[in-house]
């Protein structure tokens, strides 16, 4: 192969000590706990290039963040109790904790730093598992999201000259993302989510297209409760191919939460790792037919901790580094996880790889039918609008 792996090595994966300081609380859905057996199974897979995340500047993240926001965060950081002694509405599933600015800077840091080296021809592709805050908003924390780490890496790679498309793939629309480059004509975001009709963030839907300026450069495709693989990967495979063949990218970024799982607890997609390998492959194909290999991945949600994250993101990876999955997943991994696990009353890491069809129930006619509808309706409003902004 001309491209990638040979080229320019491994992927390059963003993670350290610092990945583990972005934590909301023992009780909190998005826990640091995913990096112990995520990372240990990227290494058992072959994953030997990493890249410790440095902290962004305030000048870094004030590209998409208002200074005032980025100024209250550094204070709640220092006194995570002011906001509730000063009266400050809650932030509800973001609450202040110590360090945080320091642990979101970090994140934000780390996918900076990754677009950095694939903007300077240092490396092809990189990962940034802890990446993929993609709610949150310039002037507010969202969603578990304190800095949009996403939307700063593609800002970096549109104010280098590119023109950028980003592919969310995760259960939860990429609201943040689409707002900060809702009215930009070099950035296009795709988003396949659950309806916000019954998931948060409650938005991204199909007539959401963009700004007067960019109208067609935001697309959503919001997938019916209960969407499997078959589905699901018929609307990813016939809209990212054709949005990247319109909109000519020179930089792929995409973001890879694994909380559309069927064993995942926050939401009500019923995918199989399956549907994520196949996924990952895709944005691997398109980055090398449109963007000379240049790829940033970052991770995103994904909620339980053992079953699923550790393999989404071994599907990046291995995506990634060009290599073909193993059917089953290292048997010393699984003995080292499966007591943790247990400790947190979670069910132990799995032995295949690729989980069987059988995990999951077939999607019914209906479901697909309607599925691909919406998928069509978002992508042939996204091409006319685009064809109107090369045209004027
Ligand atoms: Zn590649």
């Amino acid at each position: 192969m001309e491209h990638g792996a040979t080229a320019h090595g491994q992927p390059l994966v963003v993670y350290g000590p610092s990945s583990l300081l972005y934590d909301f609380g023992v009780d909190h859905p998005l826990t640091p706990r995913r990096f112990g057996p995520g990372m240990d199974l990227l290494r058992a897979l072959g994953a030997e290039r990493f890249l410790a995340p440095p902290e962004a500047t305030d000048a870094q993240l004030h590209r998409v963040h208002e200074p005032l926001y980025v100024s209250t965060v550094h204070m709640l950081s220092e006194y995570p109790d002011a906001g509730t002694m000063l009266g400050f509405s809650s932030w509800g599933d973001d609450p202040p904790f110590y360090g945080m600015h320091e642990a979101a800077a970090a994140v934000a840091g780390g996918s900076l730093a990754a677009m950095e080296r694939i903007l300077s021809g240092e490396t092809l592709h990189a990962f940034h598992p802890g990446g993929g805050l993609h709610h949150a908003m310039p002037g507010r924390a969202s969603g578990f999201c304190v800095y949009n780490d996403t939307a700063l890496a593609v800002a970096l790679a549109r104010d280098a000259g590119h023109r950028v498309l980003y592919v969310d793939l995760d259960a939860h629309h990429g609201d943040g993302v689409e707002t900060i480059f809702w009215n930009d004509p070099r950035v296009l975001t795709v988003s396949f989510h659950e309806s916000g009709r019954v998931l948060f963030p409650w938005t991204g839907f199909v007539d959401d297209r963009g700004g007067p300026d960019a109208r067609g450069t935001a697309v959503n495709v919001p997938l019916d409760p209960g969407t499997s693989d078959a589905s699901w990967l018929s609307v990813v495979e016939r809209v990212v191919p054709a949005l990247a063949a319109a909109f000519h990218p020179t930089m792929l970024v995409s973001q890879h939460g694994s909380d559309t799982h069927a064993l995942d607890p926050l939401t009500h997609l019923n995918l199989t790792t399956y549907a994520m390998a196949r996924a990952a492959r895709l944005v691997d194909e398109l980055a090398h037919q449109y963007t000379e290999g240049r790829w940033l991945a970052t991770g995103g949600g994904g909620y339980d901790v053992y079953r699923v994250v550790p393999r989404a993101w071994g599907f990046v990876w291995l995506a990634q580094a060009h290599r073909d999955p193993p059917l089953e997943t290292p048997a010393e991994w699984r003995e080292q996880w499966a007591g943790e696990a247990a400790r947190y009353d979670q069910a132990p890491p799995p032995r295949a790889m690729v989980d069987s069809p059988g995990l999951v129930r077939a999607d019914v006619r209906e479901l697909i039918d309607r599925n691909a509808r919406t998928a069509e309706a978002a992508l042939q409003g996204s091409l006319r609008a685009l064809e109107e902004i090369s045209a004027a």
